[in-house]
Parts: structure tokens; sequence; C-alpha cells
């Protein structure tokens, strides 16, 4: 690089941020700044286009074209070739504008006579701000090093644009960080909540992009990704990590030695930016290429050097989780991911929570479920756009995330949580009758849980027991093999909470998505339908035997409930139960006392155990349908997948018709049955499932009210005679005419 284009550089650079430190609003700075590049780089013109919204690009202020287009020229993104440098993040570059694809005339511009043409993305790590433009009308191609040079322009720009130096209250300036956006993402966890934003890891803010004295520059860079380097080192030296932690850890190893990296960032530090702002470009570049790569494989690796980036900047700036803000009384917690053990910690602190990734069956997922907070995930790129204490409102049934929401928005959100806290109060009212229904049966309404922290609702809610305690959540927030002491502890207290009422212990399910942290991970090619849940316990018994054990001890001679999630045939079921019978023999030869009565039942989760054989149900004491599982296999739909996963209707008459099949074979033997998927707590698939014959159902504590109310105004004889309707007339889901006939039941 000739030494002259880098001194040339560094003084614009400087000259840029002296032009900035001087008195005036948004609208005059940006005009200088147009002015100084222009001169510099001995161009007729220089443009800056700014986003104006997601889709738009304005011509907020140009040096050579006419100023009366300023805040009127403006183009979608991929729109002529501003909108195709906003669209591909990448400059173009051409010496024949006119003469080039896609080239649109601004006519109130007067561009037409300038022929050449360079635009640069202004971008952010990854977040578009707008393009920088130069043209001359001379008839010649840009050098690499103009390009460069102008990149480096670009990217002091947005960091000043992200401080909001061009802001102000002028009409037409965007103001960053201030304007609503809507973040369309999926449901998490239902319910709705408004507060401020908390982030989990706040971004760091680079106050001065350029580089004073770049020899300090680059001792400091030097210095940071020696520190990264090291600290990368210790880690990896550090004991019990698994296969995975291990391949990502040597990939930040590779990236953090490469010389292209560092070398790049010694040359944007030599153009003149700062050892922060030279971390940014580089990272900005890879979250562009990021953009483009579809293989799997080279994202995780960019995704790898996105992680490095922000280590190195926190490194440098000394910015990290600890940026002395303080959590808002109503913090909403805004991520890309997080694991259930931090989202644990946080708890029921937190009103809601969006992330940018996670899954409906991620550990973090069903952490929030426990904690019945709402959660949006896949909420698009709102890490970039939230600032910590922003106001947000979460809609979780929606899956939608408003940040910095209109007033009106907000007050129609309100309107939304007001009725359903009045639904609620409703539902309180209702929390000591059961839920008979007009015909006078009664379905028993049992809740969900996983965690300690569940058992209050148990109360509140009105259910009658415990139908699912999932005790991997005990497992899976940990980063070690708890100890069955630990274990048996912590059941006890699960059982006190409950007070005498029944509840049901799910042995552990891991496996498929739920991975133990400190479990050698096994490749399947598909772990859903892979080694799972009891499938390990009975190929691997030492921890569903310590499991056992622990509960045993945990009941104290008071009554246990146990179930195996996952039983796919009858031998699996005997061979558990065996086990089972034989730790509670060896208790009592121990001396200890065992549970007393003892229950031991199977979750029905595969379409395979409901054609089990009869000395099944009559061996088994109860059959609980894991229905989240059952409805993934029966339709063969992957219950994690977005595009399957809504596909089938549970109110499907094949899948009634099945379900119908379980109903009559516990009837045969007079197996108690129940259910605890997702869909129990839907009110209208209760009314269902209720209707084909289930007599208990077990659901999230929320769900209890809204159910309960549904059901105690219906006839489920007649709701039992509207599914038969729907199937006599060949209608493919029951659901239109179960909700034709529930709209004429009179309200209450
Ligand atoms: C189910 O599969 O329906 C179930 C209750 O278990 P889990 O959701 O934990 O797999
Ligand atoms: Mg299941």
């Amino acid at each position: 690089m000739p030494e002259r284009t880098e001194s040339e550089s560094r003084k614009l650079l400087r000259r840029l941020r002296d032009s900035l430190a001087m008195t005036g609003g948004g609208q005059d700075r940006l005009d200088r700044i147009t002015h100084l590049i222009a001169d510099s780089m001995g161009t007729e013109v220089c443009s800056i286009y700014l986003f104006r919204d997601a889709e738009t690009l304005e011509l907020c202020a140009t040096q050579g074209l006419n100023k009366q287009a300023v805040h009127k020229t403006r183009m979608k993104l991929g729109e002529g070739l501003v909108g195709r440098v906003a669209r591909s993040n990448a400059p173009v570059n051409t010496a024949d504008a006119p003469g080039e694809k896609g080239f649109r005339y601004m006519p109130e511009t007067g561009e037409e006579i300038y022929s050449s043409f360079l635009g640069v993305p202004i971008q952010r790590v990854g977040e578009k701000l707008g393009v920088l433009v130069v043209q001359s009308r001379e008839a010649r191609s840009y050098s690499d090093d103009e390009i460069y040079a102008l990149e480096v322009v670009a990217m002091v720009l947005a960091e000043m644009t992200e401080l909001g130096v061009f802001t102000s209250d002028e009409e037409g300036m965007r103001a960053l960080h201030r304007q609503p956006v809507m973040f369309r993402g999926s449901t998490g966890q239902e319910g709705a909540a408004e507060g401020h934003v908390w982030l989990h890891e706040p971004r760091v803010v680079v106050t001065n992009p350029v580089a004073d004295d770049p020899l300090l520059e680059i001792e400091r860079i030097r210095g940071a990704v020696g520190q990264l380097r090291v600290s990368i080192d210790d880690l990896l030296a550090a004991q019990s990590l698994d296969k995975d932690q291990v391949q990502v850890l040597e990939a930040y190893r590779m990236f953090a030695n490469s010389r292209g990296w560092l070398r790049r960032m010694e040359e944007d530090i030599m153009r003149g930016l700062s050892a922060e702002a030279a971390v940014e470009k580089e990272q900005s570049a890879a979250r562009a290429r990021l953009e483009q790569v579809e293989d799997a494989y080279l994202r995780e690796r960019l995704n790898d050097l996105d992680d490095l980036s922000n280590r190195l900047l926190r490194i440098l700036t000394g910015q990290g989780k600890d940026t002395g803000a303080e959590m808002p009384p109503d913090p909403v917690l805004v991520a890309r991911n997080i694991g259930p053990a931090e989202l644990l910690d946080y708890g029921r602190r937190l009103k809601g929570v969006v992330l940018e990734e996670g899954s409906v069956g991620s550990h973090a997922a069903i952490v929030a479920r426990a904690l019945a907070i709402p959660l949006v995930i896949h909420a698009g790129r709102i890490t970039s756009e939230a600032l910590n204490g922003d106001h947000i409102l979460v809609d979780g049934d929606q899956g939608i995330a408003h940040l910095r929401p209109e007033e009106t928005v907000a007050r129609a959100f309100r309107d939304k949580i007001a009725m359903q806290a009045e639904a609620q109060k409703r539902y309180a009212s209702l929390r000591g009758l059961p839920a008979t229904t007009k015909c006078g049966t009664t379905v028993a309404l049992q809740m969900n849980a996983g965690l300690m922290a569940d058992l209050p609702s148990l109360e509140g809610s009105g259910a009658e027991g415990v139908g699912l305690f999932r005790t991997e959540l005990q497992f899976l927030v940990r980063n070690k093999m708890p100890r069955r002491a630990e274990l048996a502890a912590l059941y006890a207290r699960v059982m006190d909470a409950a007070k005498g009422k029944r509840v049901a212990f799910r042995t552990l399910d891991i496996g498929s998505d739920k991975v133990l942290p400190y479990m050698k991970p096994q490749e399947e090619p598909n772990p859903a339908m892979g080694w799972r849940a009891i499938r390990v316990g009975l190929d691997k018994p030492g921890v569903l035997r310590m499991q056992v054990q622990a509960l045993i001890r945990a009941a104290n001679g008071r009554p246990l409930t146990l179930m195996f999630p996952f039983i796919t045939e009858l031998s699996e079921f005997q061979e558990a139960r065996s086990m089972v019978l034989r730790e509670i023999h060896r208790e009592r030869s121990l001396g200890h006392v065992v549970p007393e009565p003892l229950e031991i039942g199977a979750m029905l989760e595969t379409p395979s155990l409901a054609f089990a054989p009869r000395a099944f149900f009559e061996l088994t004491d109860f059959v609980s349908i894991g229905g989240n599982d059952l409805k993934q296999f029966f339709f063969a739909a992957d219950r994690e997948n977005e595009r399957v996963r809504r596909r089938y209707d549970t109110l499907n008459l094949s899948f009634l018709t099945f379900l119908q099949g379980i109903v009559a074979r516990c009837a045969e033997t007079g197996t108690p049955l129940s259910f605890c998927g997702e869909d129990a707590g839907r009110p209208v698939e209760a009314l269902a499932l209720a209707a084909i014959g289930m007599r208990g159902l077990s659901m999230r504590p929320a769900s209890i009210g809204p159910v309960k109310a549904l059901l105690r105004r219906v006839n489920l004889e007649e709701a039992r005679g509207v599914i038969e309707a729907a199937r006599a007339a060949g209608q493919e889901s029951a659901r239109p005419m179960l909700m034709e006939w529930l709209a004429q039941q009179p309200t209450d």
C-alpha cells in the first residue's frame, strides 16, 4: 500500500472527525462530510444515501448533485446502482454508470453527466445504514485503493451514524434506534408483556472510530489479539469440554491466529481507523458474507468469527456484560440466544424474552415455559436494533415483538393485556370448582411442571395435581451430573410443595433435542427418533437407577407416581418397571421406608404402543399420552421444524380416530388415561380430547382457567356428536364444524 494514500486516507478521516466536532445540526454535518470526501478523493460528486425505512433509501446529502434533490430522491432496496450496493452489501464500481445494467436515471439529481460511479455500503456489524457514493465526469474505474479508502470512510460514517451524530429533529433525518420496529418471529411461549429492554450481552459502543496515532492503535490491536489467543488457549486447556466445545474453540483459535485477519485490521488502522473500528469493519465484512453463504459449515465458521470479534471488542474497550447499566424494573430480556441456566438465573424477574435464534423445543424455551414468561423466538436482528431501556411489547401469542412502539400500538396492546387479566380474574373465580361439563362429566385438569419454581402455581391455578413433571430440566441447567442426594432433596421439596397432591414424575427424557452438557453427545442422523428417553435409560441404566433411588428416598413412605417417557413396546415397559421394583426391594432391604402406594405408568408417545398387547395395558398403572411426540410421529412432521410443525391439525379426524382407539383400549382394561402434550392446554383441542373420552388433561398452569371455563359451559355428548358428524360428512378436520357449534353455545 503506497504511503501517500495511507496518509491521505488518515488525513481525510481526521478532517472528518474535526468537522464533526464543530457545532451544527445533523444536516450541516452531512453536507460538510460530502464536501470533504469529494475534495479529498478528487471526485466531482459525493453523496450519502441513508435508509428511510428498511426498504427505502433517501438521498440525505450531496456535493455535486442538485441540492433540491436532497430528501426528495428515494429508491427501493435493489433499485438502481445505489439500491444494488445496499442489497448486495458490496461495492459497485463502473466507468460507465448510465450504460450499467439496472441503472436508473433520476432526473432531479442531474447525475446524467457523470460517467463513473463508485458506491460502497454504510453498514455496521451487519446493520445496513446506507450507501456512500462518489461520481466523476471522466469515464474511469476506481482503483482497489480508492475502493478501500471509501470503505474505510463508510465505516467511520457508520460508527458516527450509530452514535447519533447525524440525528437531529430536522425533517428527513433518520433517527437511529429511535423509531418503532416490529419483529415478526415465532411463538416460544404464549402470553403478553410490556416492559423495557435488558440486553443479555450489550453491544460494545465505539466512541472514537478514528485513529489519532496509528502505531499506538496497532500496538493495541496486537495486544488485544494476544490476550484473546491466551484466553482461548486457557479455555481449551480446561477439563470437561465436550467434542463440540473443543471444535468451536479450535475454530476460534484458528481465526485468532490467522495472519490475514490481523493483517486486514492493521491495514484498516493504517488507513486511519481506530483499533475498535477496524475490528468492526472486518466483523461487518464477515456478516455480509454470512448473508450470502448457504453452506451450514461455513455459516458456523463465520458465526465463530463474529463471536470472536465481539470478544476482541470487549477486550479493547473494557466493556462487557457489566456496562454499569441498571436493570429496569420490568425487564424484557433481548438476546441472540441464551442457555437454560442463564435464563433460570434471571428467573421470574423477567417480564418477557425475545431471542434472535432459539427453537420451540430448545432448553431456553422449556425454561421460559416453566417460568410462564412470554417468549418470542426468531426475532430478526433485534439485538442490533434494541438498546437497553427501550420500551418493548412482547406478544408471545402472535410471536411478535414491538420495539419502541407507537402509542396507539401500545394502547391496543395494553387493552389486550387488560382483557387477559380480566379473563384470568374470571378464571380465578372458578379455581375451587371442578371442570364438570353440562352433561355432568368431570375432567381432571392437572398441570405440567419442571422446576421447583412451578410449584406455587399448583395452588393458584386450581390444578388437581402435576400430570407431568419433566425431570430433565434439573439435569439440563447444571454443568455436571447432579448427585443422588441432591436430587432426592429436590424431589422431596417438590412433594412437600404439592401438599399431598399427586405429582407424576417423568423419568429423565434426554436425547433428541435435550442434550446434557456433560454427556458425550451422540452424532445421530435423526435424534428425535434416535437414542433417547427410556432407550438411554435401559441401555445405560446407571443414571435412571440413581434417579429412581432418589425418587424413592424423596417419597420417604409417601405415595409416589412415576412414568417412563417414550415407551414403544411392552418389553421396554416390563424392563423399566422391573428395574423400579428391584430398587424398591433393595431400598427395603437397606432398611429404608418405601413409597406407598406406588404407581408406575408409561407415556404413549409413539403410535406403536397404541397397538401393544393387552398385557401392556393390564400391567401399566396408567397411560399418559405425550401428544407433542405422538403427533409428530403420527403425521411424520417434526415438532421442531417451523416449516411443517403447524401443517397438520390436531383435530384432523385421522388423528382423533387414532386417539379414540387408545381411549377404547384403555377402557377395555380399566387403565386410567390422560393427555399431557401442549394441545391439552388449548381450549378447543382440550374440548375435543374430552369429547372423545380423555378424562385427564395436563397442561401449563395458565391454561387451566381457560380450559375449565370452556368445559364447564358445554355438553360433551353434543361435542362428540359434532365430531362424529364431521367424520360422517367426510371432513378432514373436525375443527370447522366444532367451531361453528361452539359459536352457537350460550356464553354462560
Ligand atoms: C410430549 O411429547 O407430548 C410430552 C409431554 O413430552 P415432551 O414435550 O417433554 O417431549
Ligand atoms: Mg415427549
